[in-house]
């Protein structure tokens, strides 16, 4: 089979990056590779492989193409996406500084705050809703800037090309986590990103059974130090794992594709619904930065916030009340999963900085799944009806 070009079509990488068919057998699927050793033909000399920490044609392969779909040279998975950011964390040394997002991730939050603080790590938060916002928080020793866009659970797009810009001014890389938007909808290296890295337990994998991570550089220094360190830190992830992963990687397109018709239509409904106040999709117009979006990236996803009317107590019969859109944390499955920030994900975020972040106890967080859409619609009304 023909390797595939960087100018083949999204689809078509996405099924064939990296996936050959067994040279021994044929089988179109390559066999999952369990083998923690691999069998040299001299001492030292051996196929690429030697060591399953080191490398696993599993692993690789599904590295290959997450690399090719990000438009990048290099790939690197983890056991998760949190220990993608970790292992990035640990390649900076003591004394160093970073700039991030204000409203990131939590467990990145988390992190930067109660984990490489103590190895000499100093992290600053700002709100990037204007990219300049960031001039005058750069130091000697920032090393690193974070980004995340959309933010979660408010969809703020921040302008990932002007925050490169800063960054590099300054000698800075500039990490852009690409969770929300999958790399079918936004491709970070392309706009300034040195690194982009993903929570593959959300879209990439797609089936919400796998907890997986990924980074992609163009940069062989940057790289050659992750794969370093991703070896020495050992958080990788198991090759049934990455052969799960690089299956939900197949139809990545067409779920993507999917998940973003169904979200316009739920939100353009719930734009109508006399007890929604206020819906967040960056694809409506209404959407503070609905020209950034339109802008820098190629569709605008699966996720959609909105505030009920009324207090918690409405929103908590609402979301029993559901029947096929699941009350539960995380997001990218197939299925519709719903949530409230205020008391779910972000509830350990202060009640002070919910506030400034925009975290009412009426906002709801929905990942729209790729059910029929008219069954979606219908389960929100009638939840709705019965909270009201
Ligand atoms: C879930 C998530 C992470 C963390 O990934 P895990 O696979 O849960 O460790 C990081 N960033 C974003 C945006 C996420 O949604």
């Amino acid at each position: 089979m023909a390797p595939t070009q960087p100018s083949s079509g999204f689809g078509t990488r996405a099924i064939h990056a990296g996936q050959n068919p067994d040279p021994v057998t044929g089988a179109v699927i390559p066999p999952v590779s369990l083998s923690t050793t691999f069998k040299q033909s001299a001492a030292g000399v051996h196929s690429g492989y030697d060591y399953s920490r080191s490398g696993n044609p599993t692993r690789h392969n599904f590295e290959t193409a997450v690399a090719a779909l990000e438009g990048g040279k290099y790939g690197l998975a983890f056991a998760s996406g949190s220990s993608v950011t970790a292992t990035i964390l640990n390649s900076l040394h003591t004394g160093s500084h970073l700039i991030s997002v204000n409203d990131v991730y939590g467990g990145t939050y988390r992190y930067f705050t109660r984990v490489a603080v103590n190895n000499g790590v100093e992290a600053t938060f700002v709100d990037l809703d204007n990219a300049d916002n960031i001039k005058p928080h750069f130091r000697e020793n920032t090393k690193l800037v974070w980004l995340e866009t959309p933010t979660n659970p408010t969809l703020r797009i921040v302008d990932i090309q002007a925050v490169a810009k800063h960054a590099h001014a300054h000698g800075a890389l500039l990490v852009v986590d690409n969770t929300f938007m999958s790399p079918y909808f936004q491709n970070p290296l392309a706009l300034g990103a040195d690194v982009v890295v993903h929570s593959v337990t959300k879209y990439i994998n797609g089936h919400s059974d796998v907890v997986m991570g990924v980074a992609v550089t163009n940069n062989k220094e940057v790289y050659e130090q992750l794969q370093f360190l991703q070896n020495s830190i050992g958080a990788v992830p198991s090759a049934f794992d990455s052969y799960l992963a690089r299956r939900g990687l197949m139809t990545l397109e067409v779920r993507m594709q999917r998940h973003a018709e169904n979200a316009m239509q739920v939100a353009k409904f719930l734009e109508t619904h006399p007890q929604v106040e206020e819906v967040i999709y960056p694809g409506l117009p209404s959407h503070p930065n609905h020209e950034l979006a339109k802008r820098q990236q190629h569709g605008f996803g699966g996720m959609v916030s909105f505030r009920l009317r009324g207090t918690l107590d409405n929103v908590n019969v609402f979301l029993g009340q559901l029947q096929y859109i699941t009350l539960a944390e995380s997001l990218g499955g197939v299925e519709s999963l719903i949530e409230a920030p205020a008391v779910m994900t972000h509830a350990s975020v202060s009640a002070e900085d919910r506030a400034k972040l925009g975290i009412s106890d009426t906002l709801v967080r929905m990942s729209v799944g790729i059910e029929n859409v008219d069954d979606l619609v219908q389960d929100i009304t009638a939840a709705l009806e019965k909270a009201y």
